[in-house]
């Protein structure tokens, strides 16, 4: 197990996530296209213990679709931020980690509605839209 820092550009939002390696995910969505601003998104779950804020929480801000859908980013720099997810598991955009951390992409979600211009991934799992909660969490956490 080693502990990992992440924080957000500006550097006011600061968490550590201990893990051995990463198992990430990535979606190629349009609401992820949209909140990374580029073709996909890649993130992974943590369980809360091992998860830990380390200052600039206060810089949080939140942005709720109608749906429930909501993105935590800081209100200085707009980076995406770490959210609770089910109350067991914190929610983390993978970018925002500080060291080259091992890991690997397990899953690649939505591929359906990849953007046009993006080259189709290579290796993990491949879905054309969402696979159920559990098995998402099966793989990733
Ligand atoms: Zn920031
Ligand atoms: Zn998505």
């Amino acid at each position: 197990m080693t502990t990992v820092h992440g924080s957000c550009l500006c550097e006011s939002v600061k968490f550590s996530v201990t893990t051995d390696a990463l198992k990430l995910y990535q979606c190629h969505c349009s609401v992820c296209r949209k909140v990374s601003g580029s073709a996909s998104g890649t993130a992974f779950f943590a369980r809360k213990a091992s998860f830990a804020w380390l200052g600039g929480q206060e810089q949080v801000k939140v942005f709720r679709r109608e749906s429930g859908y909501s993105v935590h980013f800081c209100s200085t720099c707009g980076s995406p931020l770490p959210h609770d997810f089910m109350g067991e598991y914190v929610w983390v955009p993978a970018g925002l980690l500080d060291a080259n951390v091992e890991g690997n992409i397990a899953m690649h979600l939505h591929l359906d509605s990849k953007a046009q211009w993006e080259t189709a991934p290579v290796g993990g799992l491949h879905y054309p839209g969402s696979p159920a909660l559990d098995e998402l969490l099966r793989m990733v956490v």
